[in-house]
């Protein structure tokens, strides 16, 4: 069994991007610039929104926090946002989801300029996403498909079972596998025997948000198992989806929670809006 280290791999893409950045800045005068919109007073949204200031002030990017009362209208966000889409010196917009039950998601996601949508969220960029053009693709799935490529781990062929099919997560990486050549199954909380789906792929990736909902008994010996769920148990602990002590010992490969997939999804997020800015000199 093999642990995949998305901490390390993540420090890897940070400095890779550090370093493009650093040419970008001396060739063309181009420091990229992300705008994150953080609305109300979630902990957990402030949290993740401060690893991707510290991110961005580590590769060398110029960042900005829009932060707005959950008493905020519609209307006033989505000026902000078309204030941004304006800013010459911002090439990445994000905005820090959940928001409020009074706001619109997908209005505010579909006012994001497609072409600073780092998060991949616009519609615009689903859509080329799932047509296999190029398109910023949301950073969870395709960090989980960095760790593939970076572990050699092949997926032409493969039987992957994703388990849960939010618009973030799921529905991007059955899209991301699909292109790929994996035959994919996509469950989600109405599947009717989860167990079944997931014994029988090489492949199990897991973003749901219910500690150790896969156990052992529902997964093949020498599976890969990617967990994506991120749960704050009550007294404190981080841990993800997989029952990872019982799992682990079946598994080819596996992620750990935490030190998997969360460190990768910030460090995509930064080559996401390296992108983006690159874009500027017509790349
Ligand atoms: P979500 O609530 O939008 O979607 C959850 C999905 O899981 C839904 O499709 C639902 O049908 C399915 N589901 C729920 N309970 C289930 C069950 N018992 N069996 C099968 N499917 C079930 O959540 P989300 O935003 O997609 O996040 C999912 C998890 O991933 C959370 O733990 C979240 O914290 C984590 N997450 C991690 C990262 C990261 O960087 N590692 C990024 C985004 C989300």
């Amino acid at each position: 069994m093999q642990i995949i280290d998305g901490k390390a791999l993540a420090a890897k893409i940070r400095s890779e991007v550090k370093e493009e950045t650093k040419r970008l800045q001396q060739e063309h005068d181009i420091v990229p610039g992300l705008a994150v919109v953080l609305v109300g007073d979630d902990p957990a949204s402030h949290a993740y929104v401060k690893m991707k200031a510290k991110a961005c002030k580590e590769v060398g990017f110029y960042s900005i926090v829009h932060e707005m009362p959950d008493t905020i209208s519609q209307e006033e966000i989505i000026a902000t946002i078309e204030m941004m889409n304006a800013n010459p010196r911002i090439d990445g917009i994000l905005v820090q989801l959940p928001l409020p039950s009074h706001i619109d998601t997908n209005r505010i996601l579909e006012v994001i300029d497609p072409a600073k949508d780092v998060d991949g969220f616009h519609p615009y960029n689903v859509g080329r996403l799932v047509t296999k053009l190029d398109a910023f693709v949301p950073c969870t799935p395709l960090g989980v498909m960095r760790m593939f490529e970076e572990y050699g781990i092949e997926l032409r062929g493969k039987d992957v079972c994703v388990v849960g099919a939010s618009n973030i997560v799921g529905k991007p990486m059955a899209a991301l596998l699909l292109n790929a050549d994996a035959t994919v199954t996509v469950t989600h909380i109405y599947t009717k025997d989860l167990a079944e789906h997931t014994r029988k792929a090489d492949i199990v990736i897991v973003g749901v948000g219910v500690p150790g909902l896969i156990k052992a008994e529902m997964v093949k010996e020498g599976a890969v198992v990617i967990d994506i769920g991120i749960n704050r148990l009550e007294d404190g602990r981080l841990v993800g989806d997989v029952d990872y002590e019982g799992v682990a010992p079946k598994c080819s490969y596996i992620t750990p929670v935490p030190g998997g997939v969360g460190p990768m999804t910030i460090a995509m997020l930064m080559q996401n809006t390296l992108k983006a800015a690159s874009k500027r000199i017509g790349r």
